[in-house]
């Protein structure tokens, strides 16, 4: 019998990493205090023999659990507005909650996965980015919070490699979307396919012109499984994004004709200063270690994120107005 903990797993990512890992016939345990994750996500796995929910937060140290084999620490307020409103929880879960989840995989002899972030490139100077560029961060501007908490999460894995030889490896997630993405989290692709949807004006934030590399959440979730799978990736910082490159402008387009509406956009500041201006992966090392690469084209990604965004909206109240959607990030 194979368990797997899952922290952050009623999350977006975390939830169809659950799937995924109760496909493979393994017991789940997924840890979940729902800051900015949805009971929804998992809604349809209470009934499964192999999955456990424990709500709790992983600050306060770990429940007891049986025997684990596999640690993902994917807890933590993700979106800029997310992580905005949550900044000490947000430190703290990827440096407390990081502790507590190594000390498990080790007394365990567990596997161990940090998800960090492309944020931890902060606005790069060097394009596309590969895991040696060291950064261009600020330890004390807005979005510090988050990039410094994810880099200290790095430094505290790669000490647990080192001193007490843990089975580790780290992640550096590139934007990623799909199905269970909060509508509400304020990120690009649930804003823009939300504001489509409802015939409102699509939000550009500056002028529309900086870049992302968007990657399908299925594809994602095949590349966090190889990393752990694979023994190469012991010790290893991995980036794992699609690498097609976008401007913010592109994406709107591309949103405004796959949902058939070719309403206005409407420009205005950036709703978390320091917005990286270019992001795109170099997944070189994730080709070569681990024989991974993304399969799903943008635009059939986009149009089954559209039609499970369009099912959620028929059940949710449509009259709250673009002012609220954007000030409330529904956490
Ligand atoms: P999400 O907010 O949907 O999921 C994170 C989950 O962690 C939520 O369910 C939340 O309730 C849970 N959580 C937060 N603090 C916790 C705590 N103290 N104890 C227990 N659970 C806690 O976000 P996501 O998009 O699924 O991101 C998952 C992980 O991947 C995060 O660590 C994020 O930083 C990283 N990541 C995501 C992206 C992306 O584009 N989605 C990009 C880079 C990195
Ligand atoms: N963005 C935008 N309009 C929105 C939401 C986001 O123009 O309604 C831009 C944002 O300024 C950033 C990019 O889209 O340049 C991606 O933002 P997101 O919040 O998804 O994630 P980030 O990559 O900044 O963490």
């Amino acid at each position: 019998m194979s368990v797997a903990v899952v922290a952050g797993g009623a999350g977006f990512i975390g939830s169809h990493l659950c799937d995924a890992l109760l496909g493979e016939g393994k017991h789940v345990i997924c840890i979940d205090n729902l800051a900015t994750g949805r009971s929804r996500n998992i809604a349809h796995l209470h009934t499964h023999q192999r999955f456990s929910f424990v709500q709790h937060d992983i600050v306060d140290g770990l429940p007891e659990l049986p025997h684990v084999h596999e640690v993902y620490h994917l807890a933590s307020p993700a979106s800029p507005p997310g992580y905005t409103l949550l900044p000490v929880e947000t430190m703290r879960v990827n440096a407390e909650g990081t502790f507590h989840l190594l000390e498990l995989a080790r007394h365990a002899g567990a596997s161990f996965l940090y998800a960090s972030t492309s944020e931890a490139y902060g606005d790069p100077l060097e394009h596309p980015q590969r895991e040696d560029y060291r950064g261009n961060v600020s330890s004390t501007g807005p979005r510090s919070m988050y990039d410094e908490a994810k880099r200290y999460g790095e430094a505290l894995t790669m000490a647990y490699v080192r001193a007490h030889e843990l089975d580790g490896r780290i992640v550096r997630i590139f934007n990623t979307y799909g199905p269970r993405s909060d509508p509400h989290d304020g990120r690009l692709v649930p804003n823009l396919v939300m504001q489509a949807l409802r015939g409102w004006p699509l939000t550009i934030y500056g002028d529309g012109t900086q870049t992302r590399s968007l990657c399908y959440v299925a594809d994602l979730v095949e590349g966090l499984r190889a990393t752990m799978n694979a023994p190469a990736a012991r010790g290893q910082v991995i980036n794992l994004g699609n690498p097609e490159e976008h401007t913010i402008l592109e994406f709107a387009t591309i949103i405004q004709e796959l949902t058939g509406t070719g309403g206005d956009l409407v420009y205005s500041e950036p709703a978390v200063g320091d917005d990286p201006q270019r992001r795109r992966p170099d997944i070189t090392r994730a080709s070569g270690l681990l024989g991974w690469y993304p399969k799903t084209e943008l635009h059939p990604g986009l149009r089954t994120t559209i039609d499970s965004f369009r099912d959620e909206l028929a059940t949710t109240d449509q009259s709250a107005s673009p002012a609220a959607a954007r000030s409330t990030p529904g956490i």
